[in-house]
């Protein structure tokens, strides 16, 4: 049975190329970079030079770019720091947000007594830029957390639009851009982002390996003591191989920028046409949507709910559901609750998301799985 893979917003394949360079790695060069003979300056250099390859793609200078493990530590830490060392007494955040931002967020609320504010979100799924405008004219040290494509339904955030209103409110600005990294032109010191995160895994890296930008100026205190790796703000010895496959897969993305950006838009665009043929009463949830991110209400019964990725999965075909199944009842996702009706809950939304390793007869493959359902 053929595989199909399209959840490319939960992980992606790792390029062969990218493989090919960890093993590289990991067979040549296991010196520890904080050791001063020749193995651990070999490691050194391949760590230096990942961070200036990821700063080049990121348009932003190498010492702005910390290494981690992955987006959720480097958004804890930003977070927490911003709290305990910037001083921040506020943050305004979403409810669409990623629980890597709102679990860290109701922990310092918890914690610190931080004031936490939610932004409106509109139906389309991007925020309500009226409300947050209004939300910031309170005074205080305030810090907004947004991220630019929501990873359920591909909702796009105008960052520069949104950064530019928080500097003009004196405000930080943290942007989860786990979903575009790779996917998009970065130009960092052209946007008003003080804090952006990323994983590898999700632009066809390893996991294990991720990176926080820090906008230079700004002075975070440590999030793991112990050594001076990463300029002494997350001690522990760096995964070099993970690091160097992540600055390789980033290079590679943005190598096929165009021709891959391409190629995703025409099977987003394939899929959703096909979809709204074979099930007219089809809904996309989410409008303006980002291009490899499709997420659709089926027009199916609520009994069919739990049944449908099941049945996909027999198939061989892995999506995600718009809705999180826990211990057999059917929770809504904490996205689409802010989006739909009541009554549209109840029913299956499907998260369908592509990568440039999809094809036409993917997407055939998961409209006859569905027309059997
Ligand atoms: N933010 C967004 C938008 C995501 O999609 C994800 C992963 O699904 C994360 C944060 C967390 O990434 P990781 O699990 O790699 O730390």
């Amino acid at each position: 049975m053929k595989k199909i893979y399209l959840d490319n917003a939960a992980t992606t394949q790792v390029r062969q190329e990218v493989i090919n360079e960890m093993i590289g790695v990991l067979q040549n060069d296991f010196g520890n970079p904080s050791s001063t003979h020749s193995f651990g300056r070999s490691a050194k250099t391949i760590l230096e030079t990942s961070r200036k390859s990821v700063a080049k793609v990121m348009g932003c200078n190498a010492q702005e770019i910390i290494f981690t493990a992955n987006a959720t530590e480097a958004t804890n830490w930003i977070l927490k720091s911003a709290v305990n060392d910037l001083k921040v007494e506020r943050i305004i955040t979403s409810k669409v947000e990623h629980h890597a931002t709102l679990y860290t967020v109701k922990n310092l609320q918890k914690q610190f007594g931080i004031e936490v504010d939610y932004v409106n979100i509109l139906p389309s799924g991007t925020i309500d830029i009226t409300h947050l405008v209004t939300l910031l004219a309170k005074s205080g040290k305030n810090l907004v957390t947004l991220m630019h494509v929501n990873n359920e339904i591909g909702a796009v955030l105008d960052i520069e639009k949104v950064g530019r209103i928080c500097h003009q409110h004196d405000a930080l600005f943290h942007c989860d851009t786990v979903q575009s990294v790779g996917k998009k032109e970065f130009n960092l010191h052209e946007l008003p982002i003080d804090f952006a995160v990323a994983s590898a895994h999700k632009f066809h890296g390893p996991k294990g390996a991720g990176f926080a930008y820090v906008k230079k100026g700004i002075v975070l205190q440590p999030f793991l003591y112990g050594g001076e790796q990463e300029k002494g703000l997350r001690a522990g010895t760096e995964a070099v191989h993970q690091v160097a496959g992540m600055a390789k897969a980033l290079e590679l993305s943005f190598e096929h920028l165009v021709e891959e950006q391409q190629t995703i838009s025409d099977l987003k665009n394939y899929c959703e046409e096909q979809l709204k043929l074979n099930f007219p009463e089809i809904k996309v949830n989410g409008s303006d949507t980002f291009y490899n991110i499709l997420n659709v209400l089926l027009p199916f019964s609520e009994e069919k709910t739990a049944m449908i990725l099941f049945n996909l999965d027999m198939k061989g075909i892995a999506v995600s559901r718009g809705s999180a199944c826990q211990s057999g009842s059917v929770k809504p996702s904490h996205v689409l609750s802010e989006i739909l009706a009541e009554e549209d809950l109840k029913k299956p939304s499907l998260r369908i998301s592509f990568s440039h390793y999809n094809t036409k007869e993917d997407i055939d493959a998961l409209i006859d799985g569905l027309k059997g359902i």
